[in-house]
């Protein structure tokens, strides 16, 4: 038996019920030996920069399932004239992409990539967490772990939604990568990598925490980090000396008449004009100062502006620069000292999804099986990015995230709903095989 899908049909061939519901079945008998590898996967603390071991642990999973597997260093130089760099702050050398393939013996439907970021957020003061953030642990239905919602879930989903069609006795007939990428939090560059290398496919899926939902459109975002320096003296002739923490306050709270700003305007704009106040300021991280009796000489300030969809970055960095300028304009002592403001990280454009009508069609078919009637894909406009923008801005490979439910991602006592993970498993297993069409092994 072949079952195809055809590029020219709307919405492709549908796969035949007996096939479907042994991949749904596979799903079903496979899920705790997903739920057990998903929870090995969280155990590894990939922070930034120290990714390595969880790229080992997807690399060899990927081996084992017989996929060719490209694993390779990621050289900056290769990336800083790209659409969509964003500059590294940090020790880069160590850093990984891992893409495994699957190539069909016949290849007749429509190429997929399937990606997921392995990178986590920091996990803040342990005594914030109920349980290690790293040792994950199942309560009433939910992983909880640093990373188990964003997104380790999604990724795994991905990975036995094929594992599920295998074990029904078929491969999608048409090339998949699945691509595990670093710097999703904090500049795409891994994304990046995996297309300078050259990977390339008919649609790109990012199974990011959604609650079941595709996004439509996501914002973009500017890094920057906001050095002020002041000069050192004793607080007792504090009058003398210039405190560069409470000049940095000065100048973050210019920073939020500034986000007020560009909430006015985003209010006027097509997309995100219904959305309550989508482009958020945020001082993320901030150092400075030495010593409780001396007044402070100089102070760091991590910080992240959104920006929509169709906004120009160069107009946005122009905009921010001129806000800390003006700051400083009428300060104190900033007026003689203007504050510097170093781009680093992302410098990301929004990214509104176009062209995927097929792809949306069979996601709410995928979607339609699993609730056992036909439904609609509930939308959702983000206020933060993720990778699919390289695809779709910058290499005209539509691009969506649909995964799971999740909560408290960037927070404490992250988790994922485990019924939510197995029904995206369901669904995406479904769609590949919708999307791809399948050749019996
Ligand atoms: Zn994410």
């Amino acid at each position: 038996m072949t079952i195809e899908s055809d590029k020219t049909a709307p919405h492709g061939t549908a796969p035949d019920e007996k096939a479907l519901s042994a991949i749904r079945r596979a799903v079903a008998e496979n899920f705790d030996a997903q739920t057990r590898f998903l929870a090995d996967f969280v155990r590894i603390p990939s922070l930034r920069f120290e990714e390595g071991p969880a790229q080992d642990f997807i690399h060899d999973a990927l081996r084992q399932r017989g996929y060719e597997v490209d694993d390779w260093t990621i050289a900056l130089s290769d990336l800083e004239a790209l659409p969509g760099f964003g500059p590294i702050e940090g020790d880069f050398s160590r850093a990984r992409s891992v893409v495994g393939t699957h190539r069909p013996a016949q290849e007749k439907g429509r190429s997929l990539i399937l990606q997921g970021h392995l990178d986590v957020v920091p996990a803040g003061p342990l005594e914030m967490w109920s349980d290690p953030p790293f040792d994950p642990v199942i309560r009433d239905g939910w992983m909880y772990g640093r990373g188990a919602g964003d997104m380790k879930s999604g990724t795994v989903a991905a990975l036995f939604a094929l594992d599920a069609i295998r074990r029904a006795g078929f491969e999608p007939a048409a090339r998949v990568h699945f691509q595990s990428v670093i710097e999703e939090e904090s500049t795409g560059l891994g994304a990046l990598s995996t297309l300078q290398r050259g990977y390339r496919a008919d649609l790109a899926l990012i199974p990011e925490p959604s609650d079941m939902s595709l996004n439509r459109a996501q914002i973009g975002v500017l890094w920057f980090k906001l050095r002020v320096r002041g000069r050192p003296v004793h607080v007792a002739s504090a009058g003398e000396g210039s405190n560069a923490i409470m000049a940095a306050y000065d100048v973050i709270r210019a920073l939020k008449g500034l986000e007020r700003d560009w909430n006015t305007r985003a209010g006027q704009d097509p997309v995100y004009g219904d959305v309550h106040h989508p482009l958020n300021f945020n001082a993320g991280k901030i150092a400075g100062g030495d010593w409780a009796s001396s007044v402070p000489a100089w102070c760091d300030v991590d910080c992240r502006m959104g920006l929509l969809p169709g906004w120009d970055l160069a107009r946005c960095r122009a905009e921010i620069e001129h806000c800390v300028a003006e700051a400083a304009l009428g300060h104190p002592f900033l007026s003689n000292s203007p504050p510097e403001v170093v781009w680093n990280g992302f410098q990301a454009e929004g990214y509104v999804l176009e062209g995927a009508e097929e792809a949306e069609a069979l996601l709410a078919e995928s979607l339609g099986i699993l609730r056992g009637a036909p439904v609609k894909v509930p939308e959702h406009k983000m206020t933060a990015l993720t990778d699919s923008r390289f695809y779709g801005l910058y290499y005209g490979i539509p691009s969506f995230c649909f995964g799971p439910h999740a909560e408290n991602i960037h927070g404490f006592d992250e988790r994922v709903n485990l019924q939510s993970v197995q029904d995206v498993t369901e669904v995406l297993a479904l769609f590949i095989a919708r999307w791809c069409g399948l050749n019996p092994l």
